[in-house]
């Protein structure tokens, strides 16, 4: 059954690129690229992020104000109507079997376009009454002209799509092909894991999510494809773990209590009972003679400068080098200044390494680390540029680890001489539940700083509406006449967004020009010179700027005590843990500080941010995120780039993934290299399907 566009006669493949799919021309293969399809394989596991049918469709008679409800209906009509603000709504009467609803889009006028009178509509959203029963879609899919969608019982899957390529075609393009390729689907994982797990086989999998009967077969098609990915990794991860266990022989550092427990005494606080426990695991892995990989992770403020510091003591007090790299050339200088006064009593002085520093300044650096004088090295990734030699690393910190790339990370690792590599301890605040750390980060180790230092004040969070703006500002006002400096922050998703770099420049314009003309306001974001940005942040933490116009540059840890509002706009485009990084950047000094969320958003955001407003807990936020948003919010792009679960959710799915991490452990207990024949097709579905995220958690 040749298409005549395959590359052979003998058939298709699985991994047959998508361009010679019948139906398939460049535009859409450029399209399926965008979705990470490009070939046949891929197509068929790129399943349905949603399923509507009878049952979750509310008939239009039966919708009840107040309730949240999904309907499907034909245009019977549709318009804009200007209301008495300004603001332009797009209005739609639909029409099912049982009666009519208004649909209503405030501000998107633009939707006059793209929906025209008889097209079909799938709605999601809450009732509200306005003027009789009123629709406010949350979400809305148009399934064109004369679609039933899911009349006659059958279930609507809806894919996610992509400009130029409408969930429609992706369903058009899956059923034209799913026959032809189904039989290439040969099952992989033993068929007693299936059983135990209680999930079918993979081409009944892939019939039920693309042609379900019902949603609950659909829902059991998605269990499996599910329970093969908690599967993969975690195969990958206790493989990874054992080699490395085996492989990790390390420093053995002893602990002589000499540098530590002067420190100990002339800090101007007591250790949490957390800064405690994790200083602890730290030690212990240190005089171990295992290599350590360990993972510190604890909420902003919780104090994991103090534990590193102490880990850079031990290394020292046995005569070895410890480094600290960290994001920014400004966070160097901060540790840089934090290390100095905290060393002072002990006469030690750390060495600042940056690549601004003076070529003077840099030889002098260079020459101390290769001297093999035990030092504490803070710097920028200055630190792992060819020129600079450690003499005798003994431990590489890296903080703020998921603002570096993999390789950037591993370079640190590597430094040192070769017959001994450095202990290795990452720091983030991005906060992780323990057991999805577990999850991600299958070979290190973990300690968490569950508790935050006493004698904080909680930062008073509040949501305010566009109408507030004026108040709002004479807020900041105040704030400034008492002394006080203040962040604006704008959302930038990616840095060549020249969308929202205008956004930014012009909303900087607008305070420095008008409202607050006569304050000093300085605008960030990071397209400018990295010397440029640095500046400016020093000005401001030198109190030098009042208000401080930014993108989301300042997230990683900048502490300036003096700053007591942050300014967020457009809050419903940040992730939670983006915005509790924020709130993080104040709160730091004596006074009470505020994070205020400015702007009109919809319900649906305004129930996602009112979880961060209740909150002050980074773990219950990170948590929410993660069920709202799935993962992909939680880290930066550059740990991410390539999802380890796209189909599985870690929080929502952790019983599957209790049972494929058994499955997991039998598989390897029988067969601890998966190279027995039963074992083959598993074993090289493993290595093409993630031959990447084998790397990115290594260390070293
Ligand atoms: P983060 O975990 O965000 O990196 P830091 O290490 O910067 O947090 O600590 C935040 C602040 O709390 C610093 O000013 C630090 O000196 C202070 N701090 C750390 N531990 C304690 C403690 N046990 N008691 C009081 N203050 C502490
Ligand atoms: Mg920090």
């Amino acid at each position: 059954m040749s298409t005549g566009r395959e590359r052979t006669a003998s058939g298709p493949f699985l991994d047959t690129a998508v361009t010679y799919l019948t139906g398939v021309g460049p535009a859409r293969a450029d399209a399926l690229r965008r979705l990470g399809i490009f070939t046949a394989r891929d197509l068929f596991f790129h399943i349905p992020h949603r399923y509507e049918d009878a049952s979750t469709i509310t008939p239009i008679a039966r919708l009840r104000i107040g309730s949240d409800a999904t309907v499907i209906g034909t245009v019977v009509s549709k318009g804009i109507i200007p209301t008495r603000k300004g603001l332009r709504v797009f209005q739609a009467v639909l029409q099912d079997s049982s009666g009519l609803i208004e649909a209503s889009w405030p501000g998107q006028p633009f939707l006059d376009r793209t929906i025209k009178k008889d097209d079909v509509l799938l709605l999601t959203g809450p009732v509200r009454f306005f003027h009789g029963r009123q629709l406010v879609p949350r979400e809305h899919i148009n399934l064109g002209v004369g679609e039933s969608g899911t009349g006659g019982g059958r279930v609507l899957a809806v894919y996610p799509a992509t400009d130029g390529l409408s969930f429609r075609q992706i369903r058009a393009l899956i059923e034209k092909h799913l026959d032809q390729y189904l039989p290439l689907f040969k099952e992989y994982i033993p068929v007693a894991l299936l059983a135990a797990a209680n999930v079918p086989s993979i081409g009944e999998a892939l019939v039920s999510v693309h042609r379900p009967t019902s949603l609950a077969d659909a829902y059991r098609g998605r269990s499996r494809l599910a329970y093969e990915e908690f599967l993969f990794v975690h195969l990958l991860q206790l493989r990874t773990k054992s080699l490395a266990r085996e492989a990790r022989v390390g420093l053995q550092f002893s602990n002589r209590r000499d540098l530590t427990s002067k420190l100990k005494q002339s800090l101007p606080f007591e250790l949490t009972s957390a800064q405690m426990r994790a200083t602890r695991e730290i030690v212990a892995d240190m005089c171990s003679d295992r290599r350590m990989h360990r993972l510190l992770q604890g909420d902003v403020g919780s104090g994991k400068t103090v534990v590193a510091l102490f880990a850079a003591l031990l290394a020292m007090e046995n005569g070895y080098q410890a480094a600290m790299m960290v994001p920014t050339e400004l966070l160097a200088e901060q540790h840089a200044r934090t290390f100095t006064t905290m060393l002072a009593p002990l006469g030690i002085s750390p060495l600042l390494l940056t690549g601004t520093l003076s070529a003077k300044a840099r030889k002098a650096a260079a020459n101390r680390l290769a001297s093999a004088e035990p030092v504490l090295a803070v710097g920028t990734h200055a630190l792992v540029q060819e020129g600079t030699q450690f003499a005798k690393l003994g431990l590489a910190i890296i903080d703020e680890q998921h603002r570096f790339g993999v390789e950037q990370r591993n370079m640190l690792g590597k430094k040192g001489n070769s017959e001994s590599r450095p202990d290795v301890l990452l720091m983030s605040a991005t906060p992780i539940p323990r057991s999805l750390a577990l999850t991600l980060y299958g070979d290190l180790d973990v300690s968490v700083l569950d508790e935050r230092p006493p004698g904080r004040l909680p930062v008073t969070t509040a949501r305010r509406p566009e109408q507030a703006r004026e108040k709002v500002y004479e807020f900041v006002e105040m704030q400034i006449a008492a002394g006080r400096q203040v962040y604006v922050v704008l959302p930038l998703i990616d840095e060549s967004d020249k969308v929202a770099l205008r956004a930014a420049t012009k909303a900087f314009e607008e305070l420095s020009g008008g409202r607050f003309a006569h304050r000093r306001v300085a605008l960030l974001h990071g397209r400018q010179a990295a010397e440029d940005k640095d500046d400016t942040m020093r000005r401001f933490r030198d109190g030098a700027i009042d208000l401080l116009v930014a993108t989301t540059v300042i997230e990683v840890g900048i502490d300036v005590a003096n700053a007591t509002i942050m300014l967020i706009e457009h809050p419903e485009r940040f992730g939670l843990s983006q915005l509790h990084q924020l709130r993080g950047r104040v709160g730091r000094g004596a006074e009470e500080s505020f994070c205020i969320l400015l702007g009109d958003v919809s319900p649906e955001s305004a129930e996602r941010l009112d979880i961060f407003v209740a909150t002050d807990d980074g773990f219950a936020i990170a948590e929410a995120d993660l069920r709202l948003r799935g993962m992909g919010d939680l880290f930066g792009e550059r740990q991410h780039g390539e999802a380890m679960f796209k189909i599985a959710d870690p929080v929502r799915d952790a019983e599957l993934g209790e049972v494929a991490r058994d499955g997991a452990e039998q598989l390897l207990a029988a067969d601890p290299m998966l190279m027995s024949r039963d074992h083959k097709p598993l074993h090289d579905i493993l290595h093409r399907r993630y031959a990447r995220a084998l790397e990115l958690f290594r260390v070293g």
